[in-house]
């Protein structure tokens, strides 16, 4: 059942793995486990071929990661082959997923790069502007970590990978051990585009690699997957005062409101917890509906999760699980489910033989005694819980400790900014959801336990990969400045001064502000 199984160590005593496909168990290939030896020569790579890159100018760079869109788009049914047999994904969800998004963060970033990281001039407030001017340079970090999981294995490391490139850095990234080759088209591209070898490269392994990676003294990492490693990179960045963002699990709650167009609610709640089998941190989890629409809301999800396909098929909407210990989340959130009385309306069971596919699945009458209601099941399950009113929705919503995004169905679009200001994720969407991570413009970014920082900030996101360096320049130089050393009499009369005349009048008060 396992699609990726430890072999027996090399003769010089590397780990290794084999990796099978969960779409139908053909061999995809073997890995050596990178080790802390493998990541020092990396980063000693990178550290040499860093600065020639930064010095660089950023249209020059921008041209170079722009142009592996060309190799994208030429390449795109290799990218979609390796995807779909690494992950099991269909093809065309590969290219909702993983190719179009892509494609749009690599035209997107590289088309901006250059206004967004060129030195900035920033007015100052009355108080300071006589006497200086202030510019703010954006300098790469150095050599940026990326680790990445597997249920988005291509865009999800291509984003970070271009940003960080655009901003001057040299990248090393490391994506997940079940889905290597996805990850490692990546740096493909980026090398065939012109990208130097040395400052884009791949280094494949588990947990042992990323933690190496991790302690390697980079200058920042940027991670993505779940809760208990973003804590273990969280605690290990924080001693080593190594910047990251932490980008973790969800459970997405989905609102339905009394007012929603309900054939666009169901529809939406069976493609948003079904797609890429659930398997995605921003999947609606928990549906909550408004007890007066929740008969005829129910029976339309049952409708169309019964049509959906998931068999083994070319012709599938939803593909397998991508490894059995998925299957096992799935199965016991499920268990648990029923064994506290939960209703399976339909599906809920692996479709049998060794394979990986699971029924599509709806569940109502849950609670939040369940895990399927509070820990990430991250499986093909729509769960609806009937509530009173959109007060008693917000308040379950807000109830867990995760806080990635959540969506509200309504036909009031002001409705729907009432109730985004009293959720406690880092995003909202209103009569759709997950869609908030192709939206570059957006900070994208978990509270509570889904995250730590930001990526993607509009135009700025290259951003995310430098150090806002303030210069400060002085434009009326006296000999010295009158706080200077000699402390005398006129210094403090001169503060007081300012104290009392300025700032505490009230008309001076706005010219300084
Ligand atoms: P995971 O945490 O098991 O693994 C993610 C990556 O971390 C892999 O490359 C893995 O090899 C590496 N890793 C494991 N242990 C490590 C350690 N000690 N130090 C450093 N690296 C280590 O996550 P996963 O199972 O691959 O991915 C699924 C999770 O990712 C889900 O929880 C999902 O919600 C989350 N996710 C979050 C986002 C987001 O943007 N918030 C996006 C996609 C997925």
């Amino acid at each position: 059942m396992a699609i990726i199984r430890t072999l027996p160590d090399t003769a010089a005593g590397r780990r290794r793995l084999a990796l099978v496909s969960p779409v139908d168990r053909r061999r995809l290939g073997e890995l050596e486990v990178s080790g802390r030896g493998d990541v020092d020569e990396a980063v000693a790579r990178a550290r040499a071929a860093q600065p020639g890159w930064a010095a660089l100018p950023v249209r020059e760079r921008a041209r170079i990661v722009g142009r592996a869109l060309d190799v994208l788009v030429r390449r795109r049914d290799e990218i979609i082959e390796t995807v779909h047999a690494e992950t099991g994904k269909p093809r065309v969800e590969a290219l909702t997923m993983e190719i179009v998004p892509a494609c749009d963060f690599l035209n997107h970033w590289s088309a901006r790069a250059e206004r967004a990281l060129r030195p900035e001039r920033r007015g100052l407030h009355g108080y300071l502007r006589p006497f200086k001017t202030l510019f703010v340079h954006y300098r790469p970090l150095g050599v940026v970590g990326v680790i990445t999981p597997w249920n988005g294995p291509f865009v999800l490391s291509l984003n970070p990978v271009a940003q960080a490139l655009l901003a001057g850095n040299a990248v090393i990234l490391k994506p997940s051990e079940v889905t290597p080759y996805s990850g490692e088209w990546v740096v493909r591209i980026l090398r065939e585009a012109g990208v130097p070898a040395d400052v884009v490269q791949v280094l494949h392994g588990d947990g042992e690699t990323g933690a190496a990676l991790v302690e390697a003294g980079l200058d920042k990492i940027s991670f993505t997957g779940s809760v208990a490693t973003g804590r273990k990179i969280g605690a290990a960045c924080g001693a080593a005062l190594t910047p990251c963002t932490l980008e973790l699990g969800g459970k997405d709650a989905m609102i339905v409101c009394a007012d929603a167009d309900l054939e666009r609610a169901a529809a939406g709640a069976v493609y948003l917890s079904l797609f890429n089998c659930g398997q995605v941190c921003l999947s609606v989890e928990r549906v909550y509906v408004v007890d007066s629409v929740a008969d005829e809301f129910i029976r339309s999800v049952c409708e169309k999760v019964a049509e959906v396909r998931y068999r083994r098929a070319d012709s599938a909407d939803v593909g397998p699980l991508v490894w059995d210990r998925q299957l096992e989340v799935v199965r016991r959130h499920l268990a648990d489910a029923r064994d506290r009385g939960a209703t399976v309306l339909l599906g809920g069971e692996p479709v049998g033989g060794d394979g990986l596919h699971f029924e599509p699945t709806v569940v109502t009458d849950v609670t939040h005694d369940m895990t399927l209601m509070t820990e990430e099941t991250f499986g093909p399950v729509v769960a609806i819980m009937r509530v009173r009113d959109e007060d008693e929705a917000i308040r379950l919503a807000n109830d867990s400790p995760y806080g990635l995004s959540g969506s509200v169905f309504t036909e009031d679009r002001e409705k729907a900014r009432r109730i985004a200001a009293r959720l406690d994720t880092g995003s909202v969407v209103h009569n759709d959801a997950a869609v908030i991570y192709g939206v570059p413009e957006a900070p994208f970014g978990g509270r509570k336990d889904s995250g730590l920082g930001h990526i993607n900030n509009g135009a700025e996101g290259p951003r995310g990969y430098t150090h806002a360096q303030p210069v400060l320049l002085t434009r009326r130089a006296a000999r010295k400045e009158h706080v200077w050393y000699p402390y005398d009499a006129s210094t403090a009369r001169q503060l007081n001064a300012l104290v009392r005349f300025g700032f505490g009048n009230r008309l001076l008060r706005r010219l300084l502000s």
